[in-house]
This record gives C-alpha cells, structure tokens and sequence, in this order.
C-alpha cells in the first residue's frame, strides 16, 4: 500500500487544512509502513513546496502548468489520478474543503475507488477491512464506511486532525500530465475576496450572530470580538437572506459547514438546519435571551442575557485578560 496525498493550495500558499491532511496522510501511510507522496497543483514556490516535508511527506510531485493555474475540477482529478497511478499509489487523501468535495468522488471514479467523504479518523485497519468514521447526514451523526477496493480516496473533515511535524524537507519533482480538452468544459473563475478576515473553513475559532442582534448596526460587536480572538465571522441563514451579511458567511445545511475548536454562537435559536453545519465543532459557547433556545442542549457553555448587553462585557473580559 502506498499513499499519495493533494497539497490544495490558495492563491500559491498552502492553508491549514493542508498541514492538517499531510499530517493525516503520513499517519495513514505509517499505519502501513509506507512512504508518503504528495502532489501539488498550480504556482507554489519551491521553499513552500519543500516544507510539506516537515508534516510527513518524503517527495512532493510539483505540477505547474498555465492551463492549471485555476481549479478545474476535472482537471485536477485527472492529474491526482494518473499522479497514483505513476507512484503506484492505491491510498489518495485529500481535504474535505469545498475543492476537496468535488476532487474525491470525480478520482474515486477515474480509479475505480471506493470514496469516505467527511473523514474525521483515521482508517481502522485491522483485519482485513478498512474502515472509515465519517460524518453523515451534514454533519447530524456520524457512519462507518467500509472501503473494499484495492484503491480509496478519503477526503479528512477541516479541523478534525492534529497538525502534526514529523519530517524535515521533502524532495521536489516536477510532474507533467497531458490534459485533454474535455477536462476543461467546465471552468470555475476563481473568486477572490479582498479581506483579511480569517477564513471562514479554516477557522479555529468562530463568532457567529443571528437573527438575535436585531440588525447589521449591530455587527461591529461580533466583529471586534472575532478581531480580539483571530476568529472569523459567520452568521445564520435569515440574516445572510436578509443582506445584514454576506452568503458567504451563511452556515448550516444549506451553507458552509464549519468544525472550529470554537463556536460562539450570538442570538441563533439553534434549528436543526444551523446546527447540520457546525455540529462537529469541539466546544459551543451560546449566547440567547431565551433559556429554552435549542441551541442550548448542543452547547458546552451557555449564557442567558441579551446579546447586546452579553457582548459588550465579554469582549471587556476577553481585552483585560
Ligand atoms: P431565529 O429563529 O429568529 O432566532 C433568533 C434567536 O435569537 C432566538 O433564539 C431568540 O431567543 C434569540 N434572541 C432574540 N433577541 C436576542 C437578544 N437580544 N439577545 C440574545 N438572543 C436573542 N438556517 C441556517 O442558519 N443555516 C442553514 O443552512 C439553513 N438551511 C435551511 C434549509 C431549509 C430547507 C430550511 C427550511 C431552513 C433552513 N434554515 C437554515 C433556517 C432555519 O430553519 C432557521 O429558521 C434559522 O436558522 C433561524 O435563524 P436564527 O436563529 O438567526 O433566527
């Protein structure tokens, strides 16, 4: 058995999640005594490249190739796929991040594989099964999955393993693939927001208001909080529908899924629909008027007060300390 992993990077620069699942990879390949490849797409510099070494990878496979500047996804399942194929990797890991999701089922096809999407521990592998814990039913339970191919792709949930250096620097090679046209139907232009906020996936910690702060005139509370704590923002899904936010802050079922080690949720009631996207959070602060919220049965923490009063003091507290 051996492993190959997808080094996503964002705008040349590798993100947390990278480290996260190189870490992730190397441990999988040490379950089988194995080495551990990694392959990276697009313009990253080589220093970069290099220091995936220190999370496990032993060589780097470097594809850098004007028509791949840009995430393609079909593109890129193709390079991943004939990438295992060239190192006889039957192991493909990747991150479950928003390229991830599309990247897993579209190599699980190109190389009959068996996918665990959501993954957010390692393989058990005794026996001869190989399972896979993963979350379910976004983010609501959580289902083993049994891969029983010779090759399996496994895409790890953001936040759900350690960043662990194991390694030192990893070789750098150059890999070509010849892409075809047909793999490039489908273009998505990269959007790109200018701000320096913290990345909502990424986040370690997240400050997320509802439909409780009354309006957007009140954001600049959740704001200077998530600013004191390097968290980033993110609301509920009535507030981003009524322009208070933008949707690209909007979590849950039918917007993004986070798994910080922190969620503070402000004013949200808590409904099934919120609590599909951020379920797999390690701790939940609630803030809610309201003792009977829902969200306080999920919450590890909670305050009952008014969110304009709450706020204020809180982020006294969080300035003094
Ligand atoms: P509300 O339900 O209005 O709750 C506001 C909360 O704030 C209440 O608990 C109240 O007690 C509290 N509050 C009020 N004033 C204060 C105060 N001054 N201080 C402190 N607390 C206060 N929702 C999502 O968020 N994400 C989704 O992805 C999503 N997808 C959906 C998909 C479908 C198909 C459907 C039907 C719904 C979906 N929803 C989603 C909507 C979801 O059902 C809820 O309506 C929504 O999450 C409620 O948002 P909210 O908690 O901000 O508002």
């Amino acid at each position: 058995m051996s492993v190959l992993v997808y080094a996503e990077n964002a705008a040349g620069k590798f993100k947390k999640s990278t480290f996260e699942v190189v870490s992730y990879a190397k441990a999988v390949a040490d379950q089988n005594n194995t080495n551990l490849i990694a392959i990276s797409i697009g313009d990253v510099a080589a220093d970069d490249l290099a220091v995936l070494g220190k999370y496990g990878a032993e060589k780097v496979l470097n594809v850098s190739n004007d028509k791949l500047k840009n995430f393609v996804n079909q593109a890129y399942a193709s390079v991943i796929a004939e990438a295992a194929k060239a190192q006889g990797a039957d192991v493909i890991v990747l991150s479950n991040s928003f390229s991830g999701r599309g990247l897993a089922p579209r190599v699980g096809v190109k190389l009959q594989a068996g996918v665990a999407d959501g993954a957010v521990s390692l393989p058990d592998q005794n026996g001869e099964k190989f399972t896979v814990k993963k979350t379910a039913f976004s983010g609501k339970a959580f289902a083993t999955v049994e891969l029983t191919s010779a090759n399996k792709v496994i895409a790890l949930t953001p936040n759900s393993f350690k960043v662990v250096e194991s390694g030192n620097t990893a070789q750098v090679e150059d890999f070509s693939v010849e892409t075809k046209e047909s793999d490039f139907k489908a273009m998505l232009k990269d959007i790109v927001q200018s701000t320096d906020k913290v990345s909502l996936p990424d986040a370690e910690i997240v400050v997320s208001g509802g439909r409780g702060l009354k309006g957007p005139e009140n954001w600049g509370l959740l704001e200077e909080l998530a600013g004191l704590l390097g968290a980033a923002t993110a609301c509920s899904k009535p507030v981003s529908d009524a322009g208070w936010r933008p949707h690209s802050e909007h979590v849950g079922q039918t917007g993004i899924a986070v798994s910080p080690n922190l969620y503070i949720a402000v004013g949200i009631s808590g409904a099934i629909q919120h609590l599909a996207g951020i379920s797999s959070s390690k701790v939940i602060v609630v803030i809610n008027k309201d003792a009977d919220a829902p969200f306080f049965k999920v919450a590890d923490y909670g305050i009952v007060g008014d969110a304009l009063e709450v706020l204020p003091k809180l982020i006294a507290a969080v300035k003094e300390y």
